[in-house]
């Protein structure tokens, strides 16, 4: 027996009872295993797929398998296993965040993450799966433009926002976009850090030139995570260098950056000319509604669609970084497959809450807030904690008092021992001045949004 085709006729039977959606969402990657003694074994992606259709969809099934076949069948088994398809990927974390209720190892489909292309790209990275929404749709129809009109419309293209905004999704899906269209293209994506590390290297292997024809040589030069040229004189230098010679040959250049040029710290005044030069966009957070389409949109490709209800609830409890909403739904996902249960309302709740804010905010030591505000503003320990009233550092150990007390909920006296034990009517007065300070003041306001954001953008259970 053919049971492909017996399979075909079978869903092309199922097809008329069922909406589109409900179709493609649970018959999607299904298949006819065997028939035999009158029983079926229908194959499906995922334990979620079988626990709906034995519950749903399996009368239907079985009368449509009954009319393709002519056979009296009795009854259906419904196995997971995929063919030819993706399935669930399950990385470390996830394993572990569901250890407890483990089926073996061996039972999980395996699956690693396409390894990245040539170009370093993410090869989930494309505009195809980029949710636009009020957020980021100005960042999105540039990076479109930019891609189609190299180096005409946009050049330079900076793009700016907090972490899990989806800048680097962005950044990479110009590059798919240039090598689908033209696979001789020379891409150049890289993070700034990494930029650094390479100029680092050769200059001391005594590479300069080698290093220099590699990008220079771009067609398009993806630059991400620009912020980390703080401080880095030597290399703001070489990107000075890089940038004109791609831009003279009207060679695209698309920057990403948590912050506008102008708020990244110590970066040179004609490289700040430069990155303003072009087009700035920004991407904010995504609403509610966006946040539910990215949550659609990453449950499809994994294979494990959700009620809109759950979907609900996760774009609830997670409202500000893409990342974590997909980190959510990962651990949703690995946490039913491994129980074997659809997710409902009562299940997911639990997996939520590890994300939620106001628990993220009661895990907040004090001297975890200390580290964000001294990286944010570059300064050690001891200079915080110090007794000098250099403006460089009066300013970040005021700011740190504030927060100890917006976020950490630390007490006045507290707060003056934290910062080296200083008096608690100091800290009473930082966190007065910077409070009114913050009613005029942007460029404070944005600082401390990033700051916070460092502090919140990790999901809880992974901070250390
Ligand atoms: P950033 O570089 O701004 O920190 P990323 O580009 O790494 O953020 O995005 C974090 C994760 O969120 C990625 O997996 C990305 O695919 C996803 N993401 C962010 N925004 C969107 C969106 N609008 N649509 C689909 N996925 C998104
Ligand atoms: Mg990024």
């Amino acid at each position: 027996m053919d049971l492909q085709a017996l399979w075909q006729a079978s869903l092309g039977e199922l097809e008329l009872t069922l909406s589109k959606a409900n179709f493609t969402t649970w018959f999607k990657n299904t298949f006819l295993g065997q028939i035999e003694d009158n029983k079926a074994v229908v194959c499906v992606p995922n334990t979620f797929t079988k626990a709906w259709l034995e519950k749903k969809y399996h009368d239907a099934i079985l009368k449509a398998l009954r009319n393709a076949s002519n056979l009296p069948l009795r009854e259906i088994a419904y196995r997971v296993e995929v063919r030819n398809t993706t399935v669930l990927p399950l990385d470390d974390a996830e394993l572990a965040a569901v250890a407890d209720d483990a089926q073996p190892y061996a039972s999980i489909p395996e699956q690693t993450e396409p390894a990245s292309t040539e170009f370093g790209l993410n090869p989930r990275y494309h505009f195809q799966n980029f949710i636009v929404g009020k957020s980021n749709e100005l960042a999105h129809a540039a990076c479109m433009a930019a891609a189609a009109k190299l180096g005409e419309v946009y050049n330079p293209l900076f793009l700016y926002g907090g972490a899990g905004m989806g800048k680097t999704h962005l950044l990479q899906a110009i590059g798919h976009h240039v090598l689908e269209k033209n696979p001789q293209a020379r891409i150049r994506y890289v993070t700034c850090e990494r930029f650094t590390n390479e100029f680092i290297q050769s200059v001391r292997g005594g590479r300069i030139n080698e290093f220099k024809d590699n990008y220079r040589m771009a067609d398009v030069l993806l630059i991400d995570d620009i912020q980390f040229l703080t401080g880095k004189e030597g290399t703001q230098e070489e990107f000075f260098h890089t940038f004109n010679a791609l831009h003279q040959n009207n060679k695209q250049i698309v920057i990403t950056s948590d912050r506008p040029p102008k708020d990244i710290q110590s970066l040179e005044s004609r490289l700040l000319s430069r990155f303003e030069w072009g087009m700035m966009a920004d991407i904010s957070k995504p609403d509610f509604e966006t946040r539910v389409a990215i949550l659609q949109s990453k449950s499809k490709e994994k294979n494990y669609p959700l009620s809109t209800e759950i979907l609900h609830a996760i774009a609830g409890a997670i409202q500000s970084n893409v990342r974590e909403l997909e980190g959510a739904l990962n651990k949703i996902v690995a946490y039913h497959q491994f129980k074997n249960c659809p997710p409902t309302l009562e299940s997911v709740q639990p997996l939520l809450q590890s994300f939620s804010p106001t628990l993220t905010k009661r895990s907040l030591t004090p001297r975890v807030l200390l580290e964000a505000v001294m990286s944010y503003y570059e300064i050690s320990m001891e200079e915080i904690i110090g007794k000098s009233r250099e403006r460089r550092l009066a300013f970040p150990r005021q700011v740190a008092m504030y927060l100890l007390r917006e976020e950490a909920k630390c007490s006045f006296p507290a707060i003056g021992e934290h910062l080296g034990g200083r008096d608690h009517t100091t800290a009473m007065h930082a966190c007065k001045k910077v409070s009114g300070l913050l009613k005029g003041n942007d460029q404070l306001k944005r600082d401390l949004s990033i700051i916070r954001e460092r502090l919140y953008s990790q999901p809880h259970s992974m901070r250390s």
